[in-house]
């Protein structure tokens, strides 16, 4: 039997995600994915992320769901954390967000665990990620949090084999408004 069959996996962008779906494929899992990033600014960039993910989501044959666009609700949250630095505070917040509403959407779809592909990337903090995953299904009991860390295995190398073979489209940000101008 295979655990995670009800696996809703929120994937933030193609690059970070392509590697880990591979070897969730490979592993005999199809999880669903769940693109919920309204701290991606500007909305073409979110536009496009989105786009080069679900492009890969059909060229898997997995099934896919996302939610609106709320760059306002994202910033109300992180209000006074403008100038945290990245793996801060605005970051668990950031996290946080997200991972609360995959948890609900779980919670509303009949999916027993979650998973993110936010800590793969060796500037994001892993600890805060596997946190606010922890949080956001306490409320649910009915689901739990697949805390796994990608990074690890050949996870890193992997992400970057898959990048280039599929040609993803690639951020130079980190993806909000904030690490934005910091790349600038
Ligand atoms: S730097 Fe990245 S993880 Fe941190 S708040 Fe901005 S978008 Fe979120």
């Amino acid at each position: 039997m295979n655990i995670l069959k009800d696996l809703l996996l929120h994937v933030c962008c193609a690059p970070c995600s392509g590697g880990i779906i591979e070897t969730l494929l490979e592993e005999g899992t199809r999880p669903t994915l769940y693109f919920y990033n309204p701290n991606i600014h500007p909305f073409d960039e979110y536009e496009r992320r989105k786009a080069a993910i679900k492009e890969f989501a059909q060229k898997t044959g997995l099934a896919w769901a996302d939610a609106d666009y709320e760059p306002d609700q994202w910033l109300t949250r992180v209000k006074g954390l403008e100038d945290a630095p990245e793996r801060g505070l605005r970051c668990q917040a950031c996290f946080d967000i997200r991972l609360e509403r995959t948890a609900l959407y779980a919670h509303e779809n009949g999916f027993k665990i979650m998973g993110t592909t936010n800590g793969i990337s060796r500037w994001k903090d892993i600890n805060q990620v596997r946190k606010s995953g922890m949080r956001a299904v306490a409320p649910y009991p009915g689901i739990a949090f697949l805390d796994r860390d990608w990074r690890k295995s050949g996870g890193i190398e992997r992400m970057n084999l898959v990048t280039k073979r599929e040609n993803f489209y690639q951020q130079t940000y980190c993806g909000c408004i904030f690490s934005n101008k910091k790349a600038m």
